[in-house]
């Protein structure tokens, strides 16, 4: 996803080498280059000029160390920078003192949210934990089979309304969930829950109502990273709408420019704790911010 903002920055950089020293034009220059390569991956505005502002005031500040030439000590800062902007620490999911956790999942539809729930299943599985999978996305047609598809696959089961009961009430399914965790002894419950194609009052209203019914410890806002700026706005109506603890990054395997993944972070103030990048339940890890910075500067 990040192959042409990552060759610009590695290409912009290179060009300092082998500079003795850098002159606050060299530096205007490098900032201005790297402020266009921002902006064409598609990183909002706002998140662009604060990372310049920083990167250019270290850079002009920076101490002549004996370890690092100057040009290494740019790439040094704009590293750094870009982990700070990624959220920094990794953070770890929260886990309720007393179980089962409850963690709901919030975003648009076709932003991977049911086959995300497969894989953070599958995932919760293999570090000891023993996750109940709930299907509140009573709206899209085939939703609740695809998740008991997926809770298959990743060995987990599914929490599902009875068939033949109409279109049911996710609120209803979901405190439903959350008892048959309590009576099954699952220490942790995912709750999957309906999208739609562009933000609506009524798919906010039902996430809040499923919210309050349930009181999840994280609810995480799933995001298609392809989606370029409309991911920030997404992610700003759902902070406002629902309100978020944590992101997942889905579709990160895709070529679009990735300015979303690296915008939600710092526009929404929540961090990233997951990451997809492919269609099948092993595509998905923690999210490592120090670890995404590297494979950025390449
Ligand atoms: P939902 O509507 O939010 O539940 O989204 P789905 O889980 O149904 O996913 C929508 C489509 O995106 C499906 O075709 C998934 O296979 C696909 N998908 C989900 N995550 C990823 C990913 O990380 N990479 C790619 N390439 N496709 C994904």
């Amino acid at each position: 996803m990040f192959n042409t903002l990552s060759d610009r920055l590695t290409s912009v950089l290179q060009n300092l080498r082998g500079k003795g020293r850098l002159s606050e034009a060299d530096i205007d220059a490098t900032a201005r280059e790297i402020r266009v390569a921002l902006l064409e991956a598609d990183v909002a505005l706002p998140v662009v000029r604060a990372f310049i502002a920083k990167v250019k005031e270290r850079a002009k500040g920076a101490e002549v160390s004996q370890a690092l030439n100057p040009a290494q000590q740019v790439v040094k800062i704009v590293n750094e920078e870009l982990v700070g902007i990624l959220g920094g620490e990794t953070r770890r999911l929260n886990l309720a003192k007393n179980p089962p956790t409850v963690i709901m999942l919030a975003g648009l539809q076709g932003a991977g949210k049911t086959t995300l729930a497969g894989k953070l299943a599958r995932w919760l599985r293999g570090q000891g934990h023993t996750p109940l999978l709930v299907a509140c996305d009573l709206q899209r047609p085939n939703a609740v089979t695809q998740l008991q598809v997926v809770g298959e696959r990743a060995g987990v089961p599914v929490f599902a309304p009875e068939p033949g009961n109409g279109v049911g009430d996710p609120v209803s399914v979901a405190r439903r969930g959350i008892d048959e965790a309590r009576r099954a002894q699952h220490d942790v419950v995912v709750v999957d829950t309906a999208g739609r194609l562009g933000v609506d009052e009524e798919m906010m209203q039902q996430a809040v109502d499923i919210r309050d019914a349930v009181q999840p410890d994280e609810v995480l806002f799933v995001v298609d990273a392809m989606i370029g700026q409309d991911a920030v706005n997404t992610a700003t109506a759902f902070r406002d709408g629902v309100g978020f603890t944590g992101v997942v990054l889905t579709k990160l395997d895709g070529d679009a420019r990735g300015g979303a993944a690296l915008s939600v972070r710092e526009v929404t103030g929540q961090p990233i704790l997951f990451a997809s990048n492919g269609e099948k339940l092993e595509d998905f890890d923690v999210f490592h911010p120090d670890r995404m910075a590297s494979r950025i500067l390449g």
